[in-house]
């Protein structure tokens, strides 16, 4: 058992409310059991070859290198700048380049004086953990990041059970990834670091066995070395693209996915804000994390008349009282090749202030949409919010969550929160099967109707109100006594997947 610091694991934290909600439904001992641990818990490594990097002196290294003569590389795209400074050295620099190296040193104009890393194999600690596939293929995110562990991917991948039980869609639940910081590394290093990936992992995987998407530091590009590692050489490969999700749409993914998980976000705000006739118009909203989740909620958000007053991620935090112009802050993140880290920091459209000043902000809505553990009982106790939105997942620790409760501030827990990004890539899934391509009004429309009917079944549920509506029916879930809205979640989740168990019955 993994314990921090004599407190609980993140795992054991997380399923406190699994157990709370057992306990509320009577779960049968045995679908317990089945729940409590992963199926399976698979970690490996990943080795890969480096390339040599260029490693910028530092002050007092320079003087002997003053007057070596500059190098000119020709090949433009041979140096491949890196977020912490370095640069990737190609092979191609050397064609027709007239270089001098000095003692390992290089002199390039305009970018500085460097030393000669040599490259060379790498290896990084890779996980998949399989929590549950009774409900059908296991289902979830692969993250790149330098901080995980078998811990977390443990936690992560029990909330895609979860998930994908209230969601509605027929997967079970998964995680994993690779221990490793992705602005570290080039293009070409993340694409075969995510092909040796697969390679181990090929027989564990499938579009009816294991179906990753992305997840932190991955996107569609890494889905797409992923589908192509794992099809490669099959007969009848174009049946397999339902392999993974999160696809480009040009080769087999979904419209709407790249939006879908703050699409969903969204949707549930909007029921949020009907049920208490608050309007999104003029709204103030937090963000926290610009990345996928955080950037498509802001743009879907302000759409609709909402106010991004403040946005934090790994490197700063920026504010503007009147509301941050989104699309020009999507456009310094995303589409900025100078911006490396892919941050926030250094917008010109805003004010750069503390982290701990964001959490302090006057505003109507927070949602969290970088990693976990973010509102701890400290930041529960400074937010002037009247909502979290949880778009990441595990953002809220126990204790925030008993401040928040405390304090009056609602929550939409993340397993209801950031499922559009499971929906819709289920959808995705389906498609692939049917070899179809559906338009963004039909999966948008298809994911609104899925959310916003799961959402009230579970407001239902925390309010113990069975009732049957032309849409759905929360009379078999409801619990006889009103709970809180993370255990109504949970216990939608529960007693969808204990039904497979108690109707199929148990192989022995
Ligand atoms: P991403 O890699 O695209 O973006 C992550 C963002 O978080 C970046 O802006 C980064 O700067 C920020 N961040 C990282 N560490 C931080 C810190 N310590 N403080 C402040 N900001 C920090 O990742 P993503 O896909 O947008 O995922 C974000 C969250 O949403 C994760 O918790 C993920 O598990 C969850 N989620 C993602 C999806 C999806 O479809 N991508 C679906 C469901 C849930």
């Amino acid at each position: 058992m993994a314990v921090r610091n004599g407190k609980k694991s993140f795992y054991e934290e997380a399923m406190e409310t699994f157990h709370r909600a057992a306990d509320l439904i009577q779960m049968n001992p045995r679908v317990r059991m089945e729940l409590e641990e992963p199926d399976f818990e698979h970690i490996f490594y990943v080795t890969v070859e480096t390339r040599d990097r260029l490693v910028p002196l530092e002050t007092d290294e320079l003087k002997p290198f003053r007057d070596l003569p500059p190098s000119d590389v020709k090949a433009a795209d041979a140096l491949e700048p890196l977020a912490d400074g370095k640069y990737v050295l190609h092979r191609r620099a050397l064609l027709k380049a007239d270089i001098t190296i000095r003692q390992g040193v290089i002199n390039i104009p305009g970018k500085g004086f460097f030393r000669i890393e040599k490259g060379g194999p790498r290896k990084f600690k890779a996980y998949r953990i399989q929590h549950n596939q009774v409900r059908g293929p296991y289902k979830g995110g692969i993250r790149y990041h330098k901080e995980c562990s078998l811990d977390l991917f443990k936690t992560l991948a029990a909330d895609m059970t979860w998930k994908t039980a209230i969601s509605e869609v027929p997967f079970g639940g998964a995680k994993g990834g690779i221990r490793i910081d992705p602005f570290a590394y080039s293009k070409e290093e993340m694409e075969h670091v995510t092909l040796r990936y697969v390679y181990k992992l090929k027989n564990l995987m499938g579009p009816f066995l294991d179906i990753p998407a992305p997840d932190v530091g991955t996107n569609g590009e890494i889905m797409a070395y992923m589908m192509r590692q794992f099809t490669d050489g099959e007969r009848e490969h174009h049946k397999l693209r339902g392999v993974v999700t999160g696809k480009d749409v040009r080769i087999g993914g979904s419209e709407g996915r790249v939006k879908a998980t703050g699409q969903g976000v969204v949707y549930c705000i909007e029921e949020w804000a009907r049920e208490r006739k608050l309007e999104l118009k003029g709204a103030r909203v937090l963000i926290q994390g610009f990345g996928n989740v955080g950037s498509a909620t802001a743009e879907i958000l302000s759409a609709l008349g909402a106010k991004i007053v403040a946005v934090n991620d790994v490197n700063g935090t920026i504010q503007r009282d009147a509301g941050l112009d989104v699309a020009a802050l999507v456009h310094h993140v995303h589409q900025n090749p100078q911006n490396l880290r892919r941050t926030v920091a250094g917008f010109p459209g805003g004010t750069a202030i503390s982290k701990d000043d964001f959490w302090g902000i006057d505003a109507d809505i927070l949602v969290p949409a970088a990693l976990g553990e973010e509102i701890d009982g400290p930041v529960a106790e400074r937010l002037k919010v009247k909502l979290v939105a949880e778009g990441a997942n595990g953002p809220t620790t126990r204790e925030g969550d008993r401040v928040l409760g405390a304090r009056g501030i609602e929550v939409i827990p993340d397993i209801i929160c950031n499922a559009g990004g499971v929906t819709v890539s289920y959808y995705e899934w389906l498609q692939n099967q049917r070899l179809e391509h559906w338009s963004e009004a039909e999966v948008n429309g298809r994911l609104e109707q899925a959310i916003k009917k799961n959402y009230a079944i579970i407001r239902d549920i925390a309010r113990n109100r069975p009732q049957r509506t032309p849409l759905y029916d929360s009379r078999p879930y409801c619990v006889g006594q009103t709970v809180d809205v993370r255990t109504a979640a949970m216990i939608l989740a529960l007693k969808r997947i204990e039904a497979h168990y108690l109707i199929e019955g148990f192989s022995q």
